[in-house]
């Protein structure tokens, strides 16, 4: 992964707006989380000149950008839970039974 890009993930998974699955460690994005907060988040730590981001050489735009685009790509659960098709079969099982 490109070192740019984990520091986008760290600040999502850090604000919560990434989750790890615990069964499969899988990330993905929950959308009861606001976003905002690791935007806020990754602003906040370009403008203090962190040196855990200093990669971006205080263009909080570069992360931000980076940051929503990593949380765009995120599956929206994990693809190996069967949670998120759980409620789908169930919807369906009645249909199954006649
Ligand atoms: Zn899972």
């Amino acid at each position: 992964m490109d070192p740019k890009q984990a520091i986008a993930f760290e600040i999502a998974l850090q604000t919560h707006v990434l989750q790890t699955c615990p069964v499969h460690n899988e990330i993905f994005y929950d959308d009861d989380v606001d976003p905002s907060s690791a935007f806020a988040l990754a602003v906040e730590l370009v403008r203090q000149h962190k040196p855990y981001v200093c990669d971006f050489h205080d263009d909080a735009h570069a992360l931000t950008d980076l940051l929503s685009e990593t949380i765009s790509a995120a599956p929206r659960s994990c693809p190996h839970c069967p949670s998120a098709t759980a409620t789908k079969s169930v919807e369906e099982a009645p249909l199954r039974l006649i």
